[in-house]
C-alpha cells in the first residue's frame, strides 16, 4: 500500500458491468470485472467508495457519486456494488437503471483495511435503502454472541431482502419513502440496554439523520457510540 502523509493512497479502476440483476424492484446489483480488481485486494468490504460515470458525450466529465462496495470476489473476478433505483433523474440510478453488459464505470477507493464496526455486545443498524449495502456487510460479519436490532426502511414489502446473519440481531423491516418520520418511530421502540457496550450505526436521508442524531443525544447515547450519516438529501444532488 502506498501512502503520502499518512494518508492512504485512492485506488482508482475501470470496470465494465460483468451482469445486472434485480434483487427487488427498487434495489439492482450490479457486477463489475476488470483488470484492476486486483489492485482492490486490501479494500473493506462495507466500505464507500466513489462512482464515477461516464458522461453523456467522451468530452463532458465523469459524474462521481459515493456508493459502497457490496462484495469483492477476487478469485471469481467480481465486485459488486448495489444501486437503489429511484428514477432517472439521479445519474448514478439512471446508470444502474440503463446498465447492459459490457457498460463501463470507474470505481475509486481508499487503498487501506479498517474496522467496519467497533466489536460490541449490541448494536442498532438502521438504514434506509441506501444504506442496505452496508448493514448487509454488517450483519454477515458480525459474531454469534452480538446482539441487537437492525431496521431497515425500504419501499414496499417487496423490497425486502433475504438478509444473511450469524449474530442474534433481529431484523425488522419498515416501509415508506426514506425522508418520513417512520424511521425515528421504529427507532424510538428499541430498548438501549443500558448496561452492554453499544453501537449504533445509522444512515439515511439528511432530514431523517439529524432527527435521529438528536433523539440519541436526548436518550443518553455518547457520540463515541454512534455513527450517523447523511447518505443522500431530498431535492439535492451529490456535491451540490
Ligand atoms: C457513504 C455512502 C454510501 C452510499 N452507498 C450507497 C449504496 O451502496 N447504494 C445506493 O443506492 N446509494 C448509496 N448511497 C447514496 C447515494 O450516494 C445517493 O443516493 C446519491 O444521491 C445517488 O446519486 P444519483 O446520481 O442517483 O442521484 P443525485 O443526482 O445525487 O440526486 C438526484 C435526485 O435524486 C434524489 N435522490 C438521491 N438518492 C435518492 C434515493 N436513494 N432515493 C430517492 N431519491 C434520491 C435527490 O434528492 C435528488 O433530488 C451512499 C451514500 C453515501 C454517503
Amino acid at each position: 500500500m502506498e501512502e503520502t502523509n499518512n494518508k492512504p493512497a485512492v485506488i482508482r479502476g475501470r470496470f465494465s458491468v460483468k451482469r445486472k440483476e434485480y434483487l427487488t424492484p427498487h434495489y439492482i446489483r450490479v457486477v463489475l470485472e476488470g483488470e484492476a480488481l486486483q489492485e482492490f485486494a486490501h479494500v473493506t468490504i462495507g466500505m464507500n467508495n466513489k462512482i464515477f460515470i461516464p458522461g453523456q458525450d467522451p468530452d463532458a466529465p465523469m459524474i462521481r457519486r459515493t456508493y459502497t462496495l457490496r462484495a469483492l470476489d477476487l478469485d471469481a473476478g467480481e465486485m459488486w456494488v448495489d444501486f437503489v433505483a429511484h428514477g432517472d433523474e439521479g445519474p448514478a440510478s439512471a446508470w444502474a437503471i440503463n446498465a447492459v453488459k459490457g457498460d463501463v464505470i470507474e470505481i475509486g477507493m481508499k487503498d487501506k483495511s479498517a474496522a467496519l464496526y467497533p466489536a460490541v455486545d449490541w448494536y442498532l443498524l438502521a438504514g434506509d435503502h441506501t444504506a442496505l449495502p452496508v448493514i448487509s456487510v454488517i450483519l454477515e460479519t458480525l459474531p454469534a454472541t452480538a446482539e441487537g436490532t437492525a431496521i431497515i426502511q425500504v419501499t414496499g414489502e417487496e423490497d425486502i431482502l433475504p438478509l444473511q446473519t450469524p449474530s442474534k440481531v433481529q431484523i425488522k423491516w419498515i416501509y415508506g419513502e426514506g425522508h418520513t418520520d417512520r424511521m425515528l418511530e421504529a427507532v424510538a421502540n428499541v430498548i438501549l440496554p443500558a448496561t452492554k457496550s453499544r453501537y449504533v450505526f445509522t444512515a439515511a436521508e439528511a432530514s431523517v439523520i439529524k432527527n435521529l442524531r438528536t433523539y440519541f443525544t436526548e436518550t443518553g447515547i455518547q457520540r463515541e457510540e454512534l455513527a450517523a450519516y447523511a447518505y443522500w438529501k431530498k431535492g439535492t444532488a451529490e456535491g451540490n
